[in-house]
């Protein structure tokens, strides 16, 4: 009867969100798990947990290592200098933070001193990295540092072997660039960071 009348029954209506609202649920719970979680070490010396910052329904999506020592106090990747580098990276291929663009890390968490992650850290949180990839579905990833380029692509190539090509993470296309931070201290790469940008913006008129 509900079907002659074009109606679904209640029960099947209940039982089947839409994809949106299940999007939508994911995001709230990935958000409230990563502030409380304690799969690794990393949760006992962090100020808090930086969770990624930007547009959710991004074309492009800049993953770094993990949080710095501002980060930590802040809760948002890519602050201070290096952050400041990235947005005027940003600004030069005509793209703004938070507008098409998201900002995340391979970690959550600050690792003490900002050594280098260790592999079971790494482990442990990178499932919130790929949920949050397969919530924004961007067009194209931009690995950003060694760290962050050896881990998605599992390899310990250098960043200068590495660039120029495009790879997949998680079904996505990768392109592989220095991290403003290393930038700051090595100026004279910027122009190899540039260039690999103008191949990202050409790689994404591809896409
Ligand atoms: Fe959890 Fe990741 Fe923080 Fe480790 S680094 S405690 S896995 S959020």
């Amino acid at each position: 009867m509900l079907a002659e009348m074009g109606l679904a029954p209640l029960w099947r209506l209940r039982a089947s969100p839409t994809p949106e609202k299940r999007a939508e649920r994911q995001w709230i719970e990935i958000k409230q798990a990563v502030p409380a979680c304690i799969a690794c070490g990393l949760h006992k010396t962090r100020t808090q947990t930086v969770f990624g910052v930007g547009d959710e329904n991004a074309d492009w999506m800049l993953i770094g290592e993990a949080p710095g020592a501002e980060e930590d106090r802040l809760g948002e990747p890519f602050v201070g200098q290096a952050g400041k580098l990235l947005d005027n990276m940003l600004a030069a291929i005509g793209l703004e933070r938070g507008d098409n663009v998201y900002i995340a890390n391979v970690l959550k968490c600050r690792p003490p001193g900002n050594r280098n992650p260790g592999p079971e850290e790494v482990a442990k949180c990178t499932p919130f990295l790929k949920q949050q990839i397969a919530l924004i579905r961007p067009k194209l990833i931009v690995a950003m540092g060694r760290f962050a380029a050896q881990t998605l692509l599992a390899t310990d190539a250098s960043i200068s072997s590495l660039r120029g090509r495009v790879y997949k993470y998680e079904g996505v296309p990768l392109i592989v660039t220095y991290h403003p931070a290393y930038l700051l201290r090595n100026l004279p790469d910027k122009s190899k960071a540039w260039a690999d940008l103008v191949f990202a913006k050409k790689t994404m008129q591809t896409l």
